[in-house]
């Protein structure tokens, strides 16, 4: 067994031990913060992954724990209601329903939002939901709803704290589970992949409006359950601990234990449970007053953790647990059948053709009336000076900032209205100039990201591991486009750790990992050294042998000049020249606009 496994297996004994060694007290705390690490797992996800700052996550707790404490408690429900009165459980599938309902709205309002005006918007539904829950009288008000029902379960009464206390930490063992097998997954590269931007991730084919509300959801529903968890135990609810400022709580947890790590989330709840308890009694005592002191400490350490540990305490603890992560990702690269293909099409195919594209920014015109076409098995240069429009003429063709007027067909079909998501499923991939990946991720999980549309299995599969053979074929796939590329040893590395030059050229591989038929590179061999663009040119003609077309943007004449079949030249957004090479070479205005000023 491997250490991990060891300390797995020592931290599950010691669990399961907690309840019979332990004095009632500290087992009541345990409960506690097994039912906010639920919450601030939920938090990990949304935030600490996706990127996305929720401070109303107590709502949501709020809405599991009232839904229960109404339907089980309520003497008259309204006829369609009343089945659901009968049990917490059926309560529990009404709760879970209805804050999908209420999250899937909410998530649907403000999730579009970005900037400063996301948390904002969590701040202001966190706080009309808890005042709902205040002001609303079959809610009980202020005073709340007493008389909850205990649980029963397999015939057991759960009673106790000691009773309860394995149910909860099985509802969050389960949910630590269901999140690392949704993390390690097609659908959990596409969330990872929202923190570096929605741009780069819509040009894989990710939907990212879609991968936001789904980790909203399941935030949500992890806090719902986490509710309905505590309202059983506690017997009574009232809306002060779903208020904003236990939102903000949550939050802090999950940021101190180390808000992109599952592991993080028990961690923060633990510590920051633990901490006020003590905190609350201790204070009082050398102060001389009662008051809420520890609200003054929390403020202070959550300052200290953003200035001086922005990845929590999470990281500083795993530094003694050997790391199997790596390994992990090893173990998938095995023989798996190859993913489809799309048809290559024959040498001389029209794939692209550029009409009479503008594309203006305010006042600037950055390209005008540009015209251009690739073929199948040609590779295009598109070369002039800085600022020419160059990278601009790639944002229109692959949809990532629309062109102004113009049209654009691709394999005989108009584009210039669609989505780059759109545009990359009908086989166009491309590289960024400005390189756009996840540094904290390995090379291996980058690219993969680019095979993004040839998998299909979706976040219920990812969450239940039952997507593992796909999966294989994904990882396989990266890796033999990584192969090709030649940047092998750096399977594992941290995507970030490569030099520029190799950033690069890990983009053409992710983008080669869509199995394209028209590639779209701009300046890939900027910061490569000689033989490295040797070898990149080696592989481009490679590439055109197969058929593929490559739309290429670069700085370096020599480069281009050895490889390409055709040649465009642009100048102040315009057309300026276009040609074999040879002739583009001795073009006056050519000489003139850009090969004079490098000479
Ligand atoms: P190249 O790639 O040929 O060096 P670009 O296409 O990046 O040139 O830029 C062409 C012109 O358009 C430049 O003047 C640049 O400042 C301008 N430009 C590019 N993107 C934007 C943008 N998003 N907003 C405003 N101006 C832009
Ligand atoms: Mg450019």
């Amino acid at each position: 067994m491997s250490r991990q496994r060891w300390i797995y297996a020592g931290f599950l004994v010691l669990l399961m031990l907690g309840p019979i060694i332990l004095p009632e007290f500290y087992v009541t705390l345990l409960n506690y913060i097994g039912l906010y690490a639920i919450v601030a797992l939920g938090l990990v996800l949304l935030t600490g992954v996706g990127g996305l700052t929720s401070f109303g996550q107590a709502a949501f707790v709020g809405l599991g724990a009232y839904t229960t404490a109404y339907l089980t408690t309520a003497t008259e429900l309204s006829a369609w209601l009343a089945p659901f009165g009968q049990s917490p459980w059926l309560a529990l599938l009404v709760g879970l329903v209805l804050t999908a309902l209420v999250a899937f709205v909410l998530g649907a309002l403000t999730l579009r939002l970005s900037g400063h005006y996301l948390p904002l918007g969590t701040i202001a539904w966190g706080i009309s939901i808890y005042f709902l829950f205040g002001n609303l009288e079959f809610l009980g008000g202020h005073t709340g709803i007493t008389g909850i029902p205990s649980l029963s379960l397999l015939g057991l009464e759960l009673k106790l704290g000691r009773d309860f206390y394995f149910l909860i930490w099985i509802a969050l063992l389960a949910a630590v589970w269901l999140t690392q097998n949704l993390l390690d997954s097609r659908e959990g590269r596409a969330i990872r992949a929202l923190k570096g931007g929605t741009l780069m991730a819509e040009a894989m084919g990710v939907n990212t409006a879609r991968s936001k509300i789904v980790i909203f959801l399941i935030a949500a529903l992890y806090a719902c359950i986490s509710g309905w968890l505590y309202a059983h135990l506690q017997r009574f609810v009232n809306p002060t601990p779903f208020s904003l400022h236990i939102g903000i709580e949550y939050l802090f947890m999950a940021v101190l234990g180390g808000a992109a790590h599952v592991w993080g989330a028990l961690l923060g709840a633990g510590v920051i449970t633990i901490l006020k308890q003590w905190l609350q009694d201790f204070l009082p005592k050398i102060l001389g007053s009662s008051g809420n002191f520890e609200v003054i400490v929390f403020g202070l350490m959550m300052v200290l953790i953003l200035q001086r540990a922005r990845d929590g305490l999470w990281p500083i603890l795993a530094r003694f647990v050997p790391n199997v992560a790596e390994k992990g990702s090893q173990r998938q690269i095995s023989q798996a059948e190859p993913l489809p293909k799309k048809a290559s099409l024959q040498a001389g195919n029209k794939l692209l053709e550029v009409g009479d594209v503008v594309k203006k920014f305010g006042g600037l015109v950055a390209c005008n009336r540009m015209n251009l076409s690739v073929q199948s098995g040609e590779v295009l240069a598109l070369i002039g000076p800085n600022g020419a429009g160059k990278s601009t003429m790639f944002n229109c063709i692959s949809g990532v900032d629309p062109a102004s007027s113009g049209e654009i067909h691709f394999l005989g079909e108009r584009i210039d209205q669609l989505n780059s998501r759109e545009i990359a499923r009908r086989g166009m991939s491309r590289t960024f100039q400005h390189v756009r990946l996840l540094p904290a991720m390995s090379v291996l999980e980058n690219v993969a990201i680019g095979a993004h549309l040839r998998g299909s299995k979706g976040v219920l599969s990812a969450l239940l591991h039952l997507d593992r053979v796909e999966e294989k074929r994904l990882m396989a796939e990266a890796a033999r486009q990584i192969e090709r590329v030649g940047l092998t040893q750096h399977m594992f590395d941290q995507a970030g750790s490569l030099p520029l030059g190799q950033q690069r050229i890990l983009e053409i591989a992710r983008a080669l990992a869509a199995d394209p038929l028209l590639l779209l590179l701009d300046e890939p061999a900027a910061g490569l050294r000689y033989l490295e663009k040797q070898a990149l040119a080696d592989l481009l003609r490679r590439l055109r042998a197969e058929g593929m077309g490559i739309l290429l943007v670069e700085h370096d004449v020599d480069f281009v000049m050895g490889l390409a079949d055709r040649v465009v030249v642009m100048e102040f957004g315009e057309k300026i020249a276009e040609g074999l090479p040879e002739q583009v070479q001795k073009n006056p205005a050519v000489l003139e606009a850009y090969l004079g000023g490098v000479a």
